[in-house]
């Protein structure tokens, strides 16, 4: 009997830092919504690499413009222009509220480039940035920091100074803690890892009045929300808000690392040569994927077809929540980031029924201690969405 999961696994355990809460599959194929792990086995994908693969596994779109540009050329310090990195900005420019983009590798990188250009934009003694609590910003050392959970930062300490969380949607509790030294509010328009939990419109219109009336800038992480997931390009088009600096990463590469940071150019000046850089940051190959994928969400139809496939799973989740009421309260989210929230009886099962989907070959995780998430390619089909509700009402029925 072939057991080339197992064998990987125990190879892998050997070798690689334990970081990750592994389930046993060694994933060697992808193709649409679907994984195939080394033993042949099927999954359908409703994760999608955390919010990573929108177009699905390996578009062929994405894959040509990958081979196309790796023929061309792979690497070149960034003392050079190259053209793949100027046609991503310019599409990100004439797509946000941005006119200046600096290009990175990761969501934690943008935001570590968000933090410093609003330091450096401040000025002298002003260099506080206060974010949420549940909010996730990344796990380098500022950017965990930055992030409200305190069982991140445990064993780390002493975490950089500087960085203060609010509770969440608590605005006086907020006001009261802006000092003299403030410099930005960061926050993710809804929270991925902390639960699928939006904030609310009101709210987030609060906080950007806050930094108008105290004079500090508006950061917003959408590496999770961005890139079409929510079923518009940006998530910050449906609420009514415009950040001073906003960051992208996750789906931007459809899953090639990239990540970037956009802003207005008045900000951006403050960016001077040698202030601050990367040296794969915007990577010819990374960022010829990241051009090919804007191009294919940015088509006429795209998105609104993701806000209706949202719609469509919303209605599904909130009927299992009618269904199985002891173990889910609702289901919330936007476009295709969406969760079902658990009952307190729900959250001491979280973890096994993902377990029960990932034995049944459906890939879901949960987030935030509190919510079952949902974050499939956004070309999901209706029939892939009734084959997920499927699964999740039997392994309900059974929990
Ligand atoms: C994933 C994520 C990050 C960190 O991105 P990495 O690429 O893992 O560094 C930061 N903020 C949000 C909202 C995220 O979802």
């Amino acid at each position: 009997m072939s057991d080339e999961n197992a064998n990987w696994a125990r190879r892998s355990d050997d070798v690689i830092i334990g970081t990750y809460a592994r389930y046993p599959a060694t994933m060697v194929k992808g193709e649409g919504c679907v994984l195939t792990d080394a033993d042949g086995k099927q999954y359908l994908d409703c994760l999608a690499g955390i919010a990573v693969c929108s177009l699905g596994h390996c578009h062929p779109a994405v894959t040509d413009a990958i081979c196309a540009q790796a023929r061309e050329l792979v690497h070149v310090s960034n003392l050079y222009y190259t053209a793949p990195q100027t046609e991503l900005a310019e599409i990100l420019t004439a797509n946000s509220f941005a006119d200046r983009v600096f290009l990175a590798n990761s969501g934690a990188e943008a935001n570590e480039a968000a933090i410093k250009l609003a330091r450096i934009c401040a000025g002298p003694d002003r260099y506080g940035v206060i974010s949420l609590a549940g909010s996730f910003h990344g796990r380098t050392l500022a950017t965990v920091a930055a992030t409200g959970q305190p069982k991140l930062h445990e064993g780390f300490e002493p975490m950089p100074e500087g960085f203060s969380h609010a509770p969440f949607e608590n605005l006086n509790v907020l006001e009261a803690m802006i000092t003299d030294q403030t410099c930005a509010i960061m926050c993710e328009p809804l929270q991925g890892e902390g639960g699928v939990r939006p904030l609310e419109v009101e709210y987030l219109k609060a906080l950007q009045a806050l930094c108008r009336k105290h004079d500090l800038l508006f950061i917003v992480d959408e590496i999770q929300t961005g890139i079409g997931r929510t079923g518009t390009f940006f998530a910050y088009e449906q609420l009514g808000i415009e950040p001073d600096i906003m960051t992208v990463a996750k789906a931007l590469g459809n899953g090639l690392p990239i990540g970037a940071m956009l802003t207005r150019k008045e900000l951006a000046a403050s960016l001077v040569p040698g202030t601050h850089g990367s040296t794969f940051g915007g990577n010819p190959v990374a960022a010829a994927a990241a051009v090919a994928t804007l191009k294919v969400i940015l088509e006429d139809g795209f998105l609104a077809q993701v806000r209706e496939k949202g719609e469509y799973l919303q209605k599904g989740l909130e009927e299992l929540a009618q269904r199985f009421p002891h173990l889910a309260s609702g289901a919330r989210g936007m476009g295709l980031i969406r969760g079902l929230v658990l009952t307190e009886k729900g959250v001491e099962q979280g973890a096994d029924m993902v377990k029960k989907l990932f034995a049944r070959g459906v890939l879901i995780n949960f987030a935030g201690n509190t919510s079952l998430r949902f974050l499939p390619p956004l070309i999901i089909s209706r029939e892939e969405i009734d084959q997920l509700l499927t699964a999740l009402g039997e392994v309900l029925a059974e929990s």
